[in-house]
């Protein structure tokens, strides 16, 4: 076919709503053979349901529910989301103090008096808070009050509907290997794998243990060879600037996401990324 050259290129990417911030990414794109995924917003949807509340004996479901959504209050993370949209009643501005989010652990903040922290098996371990671990499908919130294990909320998140034909169209287009990172647990990981043509997961990661995956695959591949990688920006805004091409998702992206990536996909559709591949092979610049 006939090359767009570059400007058409970025012209016809963002008629897809695909917005590219230069025509050197186009070129790169041409030479992608690592796609590296973030899981939850990025494969999935990242709009979680609360499936479960199993408070500890002395709680009731909606105690739990309302401490953990009091902790939640401030944070935009589609977990902290989830589990104020499922409690029922009205939460109040002054009902949580002292409030700190912990990156790819959780938060901590004060409700009625009580240090409450709500977030992963690794936030509880690091306050030694003991629990016994559940064995759940889904991602456990777990919940301490006063230093008391108090419980756990169980969420569940859906991959998203063009997750698999994203997957094929770019292995189609010759991507070598394809990689999910994510801060969640092994087996909720290797379920979203087990269900998408993933070669290699990485799981329970913090932001920084991402960066690392990264930086390690950029080593270990030739330099002419690609990386992307693709997040909803919450967490991951240091891996995005790292990959030689950094990909947002424009909908539930942070702004500092859209501001730190090389591409935005303005609809969060996994499969804009194997279009955005395309249109870079047909602008391809004819080098004299
Ligand atoms: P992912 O890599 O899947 O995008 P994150 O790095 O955002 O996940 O978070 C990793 C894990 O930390 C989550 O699976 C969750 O268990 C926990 N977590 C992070 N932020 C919160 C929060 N605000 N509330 C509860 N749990 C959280
Ligand atoms: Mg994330």
């Amino acid at each position: 076919s006939i090359p767009l050259g570059f400007f058409g290129g970025i012209g016809a990417a963002s008629r897809q709503g695909v917005l590219v911030k230069g025509g050197n990414y186009l070129e790169a794109l041409n030479a992608v053979k690592y796609v590296v995924f973030d899981k939850t917003g990025t494969l999935t949807q990242g709009t979680f349901q609360v499936t479960a509340i199993v408070p500890e004996e002395g709680w009731a479901q909606e105690e739990l529910l309302k401490y953990a959504a009091y902790a939640e209050l401030h944070s935009n993370h589609p977990i902290a989301e989830s589990i104020r949209n499922a409690f029922q009643g009205s939460l109040q501005e002054w009902g949580v103090s002292e409030v700190n989010e912990i990156s790819g652990f959780g938060v901590e903040a004060a409700v009625e008096g009580n240090k409450v922290l709500a977030g992963s098996a690794k936030l509880m371990k690091r306050a030694k808070i003991s629990f016994v671990q559940p064995d759940i499908t889904g991602t456990a919130v777990h919940i301490a009050v006063g230093g008391q294990y108090a419980g756990y909320i169980v969420i569940a998140d859906e991959i998203k509907a063009d997750a698999a034909s994203a997957i094929h169209s770019l292995k189609q287009l010759g991507i070598k290997r394809m990689v999910m990172l994510t801060g969640d647990l092994k087996a909720t990981a290797e379920a979203v794998a087990g269900q998408l043509a993933i070669d290699e997961v990485h799981s329970e990661l913090l932001p920084e243990e991402k960066v690392a995956q990264i930086e390690r695959l950029m080593e270990r591949k030739s330099a002419k060879d690609k990386v992307i990688f693709v997040g909803d920006g919450i967490n991951d805004t240091p891996v995005l600037a790292r990959a030689d091409i950094g990909i947002a998702m424009g909908g539930l992206g942070s702004d500092a996401a859209i501001e730190a990536a090389d591409i935005v996909i303005m609809d969060d559709k996994p499969s804009r990324i194997a279009d955005a591949i395309r249109i870079a092979k047909r602008s391809r610049r004819i080098v004299w």
